[in-house]
């Protein structure tokens, strides 16, 4: 039980209550299914807001619309595209704490947390702010006598993305800027769990002066995945959730010919080795296995402690878990919030009463927990299990809430391999003081993203972002050069512009 006694936010609580509805061809209007679902405040446990669901012709619409905008968009100079990005940016800046009040009050996340989200999705538009220096293509002079070859880089036409309820801000951010810089235009399906952000990213695109059709939200469920999967002009898919809609995204994507990047779900192991710093690496453990209740892909979700090391930690780690200050987000002290619905949290209750079951050594339980004077939220501890083997469901599956469990092998051989036999591969982090062990775990480990005392090691925008083996679907990592790439097809062009010499036709390959 904790109080809620310390300063709010600077921002006060996001309280609209208007329905959230699609964004098509710069109009906002509701979706055509005639269905309503309940947005939650997580926090107070009430619904607070509608999103209206959409249908096929929904999407039919946002695709009619988008498709007629992106040919007039993709003749726009590269540099003007990015001129509109920069006064996106600007106002993304100027809105920061509006847009990360709206996320505490859909989402659950901390304010502080929400902050930082709506910071890295801006990191990403200032990248795309780059577009005319990303899009230059290479140029060969004189590759056979009196030719020159070249290669560029043009706009696919209409792109969609699908998104997931943990970074209703960041996660779509990873997507369109780099989509609408490169000269497409986007569809955004965001997670019906908090779509108020995709509405509120796109009125202040259409502030930054986007044509109309260029940027368009389609709320709704999988009815309107399914339409976007099956559409011929939706020319590729981004889609970042959980590993078996990813995969689904993947086949049936590929089915329909289309380009697909799809990014799953994840269990990030931090190996912590005898010679890590305990101060550290405890902070370092508790932020990234409770920040955001858990619900983040990159979240710390293992604890592999490596020889000796569990013995000296695990007092410091069980406080620390005990006494997280757990209460509404807006509350600028609180480090956890709720986790996003009532399901969720029964699904994690679910899992610890299964670790319980399969033996694992139950240090901290988060079940039972309220906030008071927020009864009614879906709330819960952190949870702390020790003695966790590879056999136990809380240590094969995603849970996806602030569960963090302990394994304990006896070497960096040994933590490499249990690491390496995971499904997933998104985030890895190992806490070391010996450059050594550093390098052989960064070059040995199959996972997407590594970090050396780093808990947490998300990609800066130039950088990229994916995981291996089944967090990820697709050959191309989410924003860096690689969005870039994603969202261009590359086209070559060989070029001669001989003096009348008249040579007759070539029946054999050209070579230099
Ligand atoms: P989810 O897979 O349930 O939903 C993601 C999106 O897919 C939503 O827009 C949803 O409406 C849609 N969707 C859901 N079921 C569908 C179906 N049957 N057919 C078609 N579309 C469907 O994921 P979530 O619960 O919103 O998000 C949490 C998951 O996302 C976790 O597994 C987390 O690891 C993952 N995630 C991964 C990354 C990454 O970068 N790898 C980043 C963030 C979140």
């Amino acid at each position: 039980m904790s109080n809620p006694t310390s300063t709010l936010a600077p921002q006060p609580p996001y309280t609209s209550t208007a329905d959230i509805v699609n964004y098509i061809n710069g109009q906002e209007v509701a979706g055509s299914s005639g269905k309503k679902q309940g947005v939650y405040n997580p926090s107070t446990g009430q619904v607070t807001r509608h999103v209206v669901l959409s249908t096929p012709d929904d999407v039919q619409n946002a695709v009619v619309a988008a498709r007629a905008a992106s040919v007039a968009w993709g003749e726009t100079p590269p540099i003007r595209r990015a001129r509109i990005m920069n006064r996106f940016l600007q106002l993304m800046n100027e809105h920061t704490d509006e847009l990360a009040a709206l996320i505490t009050a859909e989402h659950g996340k901390v304010f502080t947390d929400a902050q930082g989200e709506v910071q890295r999705g801006i990191d990403i538009i200032e990248f795309a702010c780059g577009i005319p220096q990303l899009l230059k293509g290479d140029y060969t002079d004189q590759v056979s006598t009196g030719i020159d070859n070249w290669t560029m880089r043009q706009p696919l036409g209409v792109v969609a993305g699908i998104t997931p309820f943990n970074f209703p801000c960041m996660v779509p951010c990873w997507m369109f800027p780099m989509a609408i810089a490169a000269g497409n235009a986007f569809i955004l399906k965001p997670s019906e769990r908090d779509p108020g952000a995709s509405l509120f990213m796109a009125r202040l695109l259409k502030q930054a002066g986007l044509p109309d059709g260029v940027f368009n939200v389609i709320q709704g469920d999988k009815v309107v995945v399914d339409a976007l999967i099956e559409h011929p002009e939706v020319a590729a898919l981004s889609f970042v959730g959980s590993t078996p809609i990813a995969h689904y995204i993947y086949e049936r994507g590929a089915h329909f010919g289309k380009r697909v990047q799809a990014l799953g779900g994840a269990k990030n192991h931090m190996v912590i080795m005898p010679d890590a710093d305990i101060a550290r690496t405890v902070d370092a453990l508790v932020g990234a296995a409770y920040g955001s209740a858990g619900e983040r892909c990159m979240a710390i979700s293992v604890a592999v402690m490596v020889g000796d090391i569990g013995a000296r930690i695990m007092p410091a780690l069980i406080e620390r878990t005990r006494t997280l200050k757990v209460k509404d987000g807006m509350y600028l002290d609180a480090e956890m919030g709720p986790v996003i619905t009532p399901e969720a949290r029964e699904r994690i209750a679910a899992y610890i009463q299964s670790g319980v079951e399969q033996g694992a050594e139950l240090l901290v339980d988060g079940r039972n927990f309220t906030v008071e004077g927020f009864e009614q939220g879906f709330y819960l501890g952190g949870t702390l299990f020790d003695k966790v083997t590879p056999d136990m469901r809380i240590y094969q599956e995603e849970i996806f809430g602030p569960v963090l469990v302990c394994v304990h092998v006896n070497s960096l051989d040994e933590a490499i391999d249990l690491v390496n036999r995971h499904e997933y591969g998104n985030g890895v982090s190992c806490f070391t003081s010996d450059g050594h062990t550093a390098r052989e775990f960064t070059r040995r480990i199959q996972v997407g993203m590594v970090g050396v005392n780093v808990p947490i090691p998300v990609p800066m925008s130039w950088h990229g972002f994916g995981g291996w083996k089944r967090s990820l679907f697709g050959d191309m990592h989410a924003y860096g050069e690689e969005g870039v790439r994603f969202y261009t097809k590359q086209k070559s062009i060989m070029q001669r512009w001989p003096e009348n010499i008249t040579k007759g036709n070539d029946f054999i390959m050209p070579t230099a």
